[in-house]
């Protein structure tokens, strides 16, 4: 029998686990030819996420969590999820229901079908704010323009992977993940599946406007370096044209001697070298910043607690 791992970060997320569990294993139930095991991680909830998992472990022996010492973020709780896994397949989802556990028979077809992942990504977003969808759309459309790793918009992190795949995800050592370029630029064959996005009924979203601003802006700046050529081509356009100005300037203060102080041109133009000054260097600070953090070399999570085997190693 296949073995399948569900992997679920979960930051503050008491009041759904219970019924994640429950509504889960009704359609676990059925699909009997897979053996199921749960792999959740608590990425140092405030509240009592860590007591719902143990007392859910002790009524099901398939549920598995590891606890970090504090919240290091959704991608550190995918990365120990996935690093601490075994299984033949293995499923990422949130904890929140907003990825349907119905749409599992449909990913386990659709990699049974010879795929290395089945991943899915919604049409619509019906139930987010107008911002959030319009951050959203331009993110899909930065990425898919200036990066390597292409994919569909409104791609979400709900997918199924094959051992192969996520043994290829595991050699990604950066500190700061962006799984959802990390799944696309490990290659492998994924079928994209649609699906109906569905509100957060219980507990609220962990992102803020800001956060999701970060969120992208690490997106872009982990899989492209097209911001740094962009400063240099608009370096190398300015130039021209001051150069442009400064043979105009000089011919005719030659010709014609200085009319006008050019107090405005002065102005004008200092402001505008000055912005786009700053600009470059909050680009190239951008880059500096992530080297700088990769440079250290820290762990990605530290794991406080866990009811997985001893033989498996946390870190
Ligand atoms: N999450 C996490 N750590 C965090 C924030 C979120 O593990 O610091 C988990 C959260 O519990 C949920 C998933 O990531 O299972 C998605 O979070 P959320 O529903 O808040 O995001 P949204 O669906 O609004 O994008
Ligand atoms: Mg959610």
């Amino acid at each position: 029998m296949k073995t399948i791992d569900i992997v679920v970060p979960c930051y503050n997320e008491e009041e759904v686990l219970p019924l994640f569990v429950k509504e889960t294993n009704e359609v676990i139930d059925t699909i009997p030819d897979y053996s199921f095991r749960y792999i959740f991680v608590d990425d140092g909830s405030k509240d009592k996420t860590l007591q719902v998992l143990k007392t859910l472990a002790s009524r099901f022996p398939n549920v598995k969590y590891i606890s970090f010492s504090r919240n290091f973020g959704k991608e550190s709780a995918m990365y120990a999820g996935l690093k601490n896994c075994d299984a033949d397949y293995v499923i990422v989802m949130d904890a929140d229901l907003q990825h349907p556990p119905k749409m599992f028979p449909k990913m386990i077809e659709g990699i049974e079908e010879g795929n290395d992942c089945c991943a899915l990504y919604r049409a619509k977003q019906t139930g987010e704010s107008k911002i959030r969808q319009f951050v959203s759309k331009i993110f899909f459309s930065f990425q898919n323009n200036i990066s390597d790793v292409k994919m569909p918009e409104g791609a979400v992190d709900y997918r199924i992977m094959s051992r192969k795949m996520v043994n290829a995800i595991m050699e990604l050592s950066e500190v700061q993940r962006f799984s959802k370029g990390i799944f696309c630029w490990v290659g492998f064959k994924t079928k994209w599946v649609e699906y109906e996005n569905v509100e957060r009924t219980v507990g609220t979203t962990k992102w803020n406007l800001w956060g999701l601003f970060k969120y992208a802006l690490d997106g872009i700046t982990a899989f492209s370096v097209t911001p740094l050529r962009v400063i240099a081509v608009m370096g190398f356009v300015i130039s021209l044209l001051a150069f442009i100005y400064i043979i105009v300037t000089l011919i005719q203060t030659l010709c014609f001697g200085i009319d006008v102080p050019g107090y405005v041109t002065t102005l004008c133009a200092t402001l505008f070298m000055g912005g786009i000054v700053e600009l470059s260097i909050g680009i190239l600070g951008e880059y500096v910043g992530r080297i700088y953090m990769e440079t250290k070399h820290r762990p990605i999570y530290i794991a406080q607690e866990t009811n997985l085997d001893e033989e498996n190693d946390l870190i």
